[in-house]
């Protein structure tokens, strides 16, 4: 098994990017918030099998939670994490402080306009610009070849290319399927957070997709009639609570699908909440 190297100083986790970049070597680079489950390490085995190097930054990044948002429970499990690495190929660790990254009179932040603006970003107002900030700033660090990033945050991932391709970044923003428990529920280090009727009741989510977007391939709804028809299957689950939206979406442009001629790819997204805890989730319909 190999031994990975955890760097918490950015200068020390450049210095080393920039010995495996002067050896010729690609450098993978897989951004999280850690309490990793296996959506994550999807990413890091699609890293590891894709470049020279891999990379794995853990930071619960202060910069995207709302003063309301759940920063100081957030679960954080470094040496478990470890642990799930230590199975793949994995070199380099890099787990700063919040310090380390936003020091005292740090003033800079980067946003992509429009497409932080809609879904997640009306009920979390700053967080694609915290999101977006810290991922320059780790990339700036890290100095990957490619990076990989989840489905299962769509509007995240979107808006990331985007800024890549807009900031002429040399870096290929690759995003990765969700992966789901066995009932359907897409992971997330958030599913930790409900009780075991919360759970159970989490899985209306996918049943709510899996039966729109059915329904939209085969032609037995009209793709305006979208977000009725999730918010009727969602609403049957009586501890869903405030669906912040449930509908159909470009998925290029992220805006809300109202029309019915729609041909080729259709964004499917919810965000809602079951207890305390809010849950997104998604999924592509070809139309
Ligand atoms: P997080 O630690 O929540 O910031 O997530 C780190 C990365 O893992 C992001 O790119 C997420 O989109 C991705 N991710 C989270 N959950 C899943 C999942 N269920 N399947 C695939 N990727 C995921």
């Amino acid at each position: 098994m190999k031994k990975i190297e955890v760097v918490r100083s950015p200068k020390v986790m450049t210095a080393l990017a920039k010995e495996c970049l002067q050896e010729g070597l690609t450098i993978g680079f897989v951004p999280t918030m850690g309490a990793f489950h296996k959506g994550h390490l999807s990413l890091v085995k699609r890293s590891t099998a894709e470049n020279d190097v891999s990379v794995v930054s853990i930071f619960v990044n202060p910069a995207q939670f709302g003063p309301s948002e759940d920063f100081k429970r957030y679960p954080r499990d470094l040496e478990g994490d470890l642990e799930k690495l230590r199975e793949l190929k994995v070199d380099t660790v890099f787990s700063p402080e919040p310090e380390d990254l936003y020091p005292g009179g740090y003033l800079t932040y980067v946003n992509v306009e429009g497409l932080s603006e809609g879904l997640c970003g009306t009920f979390r107002p700053g967080h694609f610009r915290g999101v977006a900030t810290i991922v320059t700033k780790l990339f700036n660090i890290v100095l990957p070849t490619r990076a990989y990033f989840g489905q299962k945050d769509y509007q995240q991932a979107r808006i990331l290319q985007t800024m890549a391709s807009d900031l002429n970044m040399d870096i290929d923003v690759i995003v990765c399927p969700i992966v789901r428990e066995e009932d359907g529920l897409a992971m997330s280090s958030r599913n930790a957070y409900m009780d075991e009727e919360e759970r159970r009741a989490a899985t209306i989510i996918y049943r709510a997709l899996t039966k729109i977007s059915n329904m939209l391939a085969h032609g037995e709804l009209p793709v305006s009639r979208s977000s009725d028809g999730l918010r009727n299957i969602l609403l049957s689950e009586p501890l869903v609570d405030d669906i912040q939206y449930a509908s159909a979406y470009d998925p290029e442009t992220l805006e809300e699908l109202k029309q019915d001629d729609c041909t080729g790819e259709v964004l499917l997204a919810v965000a809602l909440k079951i207890g305390r805890t809010r849950l997104i989730d998604n999924m592509i319909v070809k139309i």
